[in-house]
C-alpha cells in the first residue's frame, strides 16, 4: 500500500498535505489551508492522522471551535481524540463491511 496524499478537501475547501520532519503527527494550519504531517508514520496510522486533522479542520470550518476554546482550550483536542479513539474504529469497520459486498 502506498497511501500518501498530497491534498485533501473539506467542505470544498482544498487542504495541501505536506510530509516533513516534525515532533507531532499532524499539525493543521487553518490560514494556509495546510496539514502537515509526520515522514516517519504511514498506513494506517498515516490515515488515522489525516482524518484527525481534517476533524480539526471541520472545527475550524464551521466556527466551533472559536466556541470550544472559549469554553476550556484543551476542548478541542479532548473532542478530536474522542472522535479517533471511540468513532473512527466504529466507521471503519462499518466501511470495512459495507465495502466488502
Ligand atoms: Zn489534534
Amino acid at each position: 500500500m502506498s497511501f500518501r496524499p498530497t491534498e485533501i478537501t473539506i467542505a470544498g475547501i482544498q487542504y495541501d498535505i505536506v510530509y516533513k520532519e516534525m515532533k507531532e503527527f499532524g499539525e493543521l494550519d487553518s490560514d494556509a489551508k495546510k496539514i502537515s504531517i509526520s515522514k516517519k508514520i504511514k498506513d494506517e496510522v498515516l490515515l488515522d492522522t489525516i482524518i484527525h486533522e481534517a476533524f480539526h479542520a471541520m472545527l475550524d470550518i464551521s466556527g466551533l471551535g472559536y466556541i470550544l476554546e472559549d469554553v476550556q482550550p484543551e476542548l478541542e483536542e479532548a473532542l478530536v481524540r474522542a472522535y479517533d479513539h471511540i468513532l473512527t474504529p466504529v466507521i471503519k469497520e462499518l466501511y470495512k463491511d459495507f465495502y466488502k459486498k
